[in-house]
């Protein structure tokens, strides 16, 4: 579903995002990579959404080579793409039930479909009672949630989530693994990175460890959690 062949993402300043990369994510695989801050996370997944070129390599999803799109056929790309960011990236001046149902629209699902899917998504990330407010009036971890729900209303094949518990009590921590786990389980293709190793460990199919761009160690998420490299460097053991 995804590959990265020998990727290398240089920024125009010089500094080194990513280097050499070769990454492969199979289709329904839950895939979590650990790395540190400033070891390239963000740079690989703004590289898969194409919102970053590489430097050198290849990207290829769902049979596509990423290099070769045009700006016009970028949608086409992202579509496919559920996205779950750091910073959310809400629309402020909508509310939470547009800001959901905004990602039907862009995609043109026709009106009935989103009446009915945009109230039982908003109650899987626990904000049917929030329906009426506009993101500022949110918690943290609320604009959190109303961000996973968005990427999970179109119904991606894939989802690629950005450090998506970074900043959260640890209540909606739980909560945010719980629902990636359901989301993994129905079938969808799940790209997780994050810092906090522990838990994504023991939910992910296969995990890679990401250190100043490079990836360091590859293997099935329990061989990593029991790894006293990972355990040492990522699990504060
Ligand atoms: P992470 O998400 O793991 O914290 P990033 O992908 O944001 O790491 O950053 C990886 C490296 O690339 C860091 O050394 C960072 O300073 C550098 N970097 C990230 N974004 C830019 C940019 N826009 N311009 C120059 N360097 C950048
Ligand atoms: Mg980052």
């Amino acid at each position: 579903m995804i590959h990265m062949n020998n990727v290398t993402k240089v920024y125009p300043n010089g500094s080194t995002g990513v280097e050499n990369i070769n990454l492969h994510i199979n289709k329904g695989e839950f895939v979590f990579i650990v790395g540190s801050s400033g070891s390239g996370k963000s740079t690989l997944m703004k590289l898969l959404l194409k919102e970053l070129d590489p430097t050198e390599g290849d990207i290829i999803i769902n049979k596509v080579k990423t290099n070769e799109l045009n700006r016009r056929q970028i949608p086409y790309l992202r579509r496919n793409l559920g996205v779950v960011f750091q910073d959310f990236r809400l629309l402020p001046n909508k509310t939470v039930y547009e800001n959901v149902a905004f990602a039907m629209r862009v995609i043109e699902a026709p009106g009935r479909i989103i009446r009915r899917n945009v109230p039982a998504v908003l109650s899987l990330v626990g904000l049917g009672q929030k329906g009426r407010s506009y993101p500022n009036q949110l918690s943290g971890g609320e604009q959190q949630m109303l961000a996973m729900g968005r990427a999970l209303m179109s119904k991606p094949r894939i989802i690629l989530m950005d450090e998506p518990s970074m900043g959260l009590s640890p209540i909606f921590v739980n909560e945010i693994f719980d629902i990636i786990k359901e989301v993994s389980e129905s079938g969808t293709t799940v790209l997780l990175v994050e810092q906090n190793a522990k838990k994504a460990l023991s939910i992910a199919d296969r995990a890679y460890v990401l250190e100043t761009g490079s990836i360091t160690l590859e293997g099935k998420a329990d061989d990593l959690l029991h790894d006293e490299s990972v355990q040492k460097a990522y699990l504060g053991e």
